[in-house]
């Protein structure tokens, strides 16, 4: 079992990327509507509903350690809640951007 490495920064919930550790997968919590396309086409299983729901009322995905930052996910969701970034990135909050 993998070590999930997770941190709340702000709106966000960042992993650091199992197999990369350059890389982190952020999920804009509050963008989310609970939709589950990102759940569906992830390839390498990396991706669960939570418990939990947003502000919106929407369960959004978690991360379970086996993502690859191929950033499939990413590009299939509709309101553009997840990102892959470098590692030393986060050092800043990503609202920033
Ligand atoms: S595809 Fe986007 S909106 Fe749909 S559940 Fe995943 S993160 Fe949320
Ligand atoms: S970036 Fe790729 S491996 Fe990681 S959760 Fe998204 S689809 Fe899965």
């Amino acid at each position: 079992m993998e070590t999930v490495q997770r941190v709340t920064n702000g709106r966000f919930d960042v992993y650091v990327v199992g197999k990369r550790k350059d890389k982190v997968f952020a999920v804009d919590k509050g963008r989310c509507k609970g939709c589950q396309i990102c759940v569906t086409v992830c390839p390498y299983d990396a991706l669960y509903m939570s418990n939990e729901k947003n502000t919106r009322g929407y369960f959004y995905p978690v991360e379970n350690g086996k993502c690859v930052a191929c950033r499939q996910c990413v590009h299939a969701c509709p309101d553009f809640a997840l990102s892959i970034h470098k590692l030393e990135e986060v050092a800043q909050p990503l609202e920033a951007r």
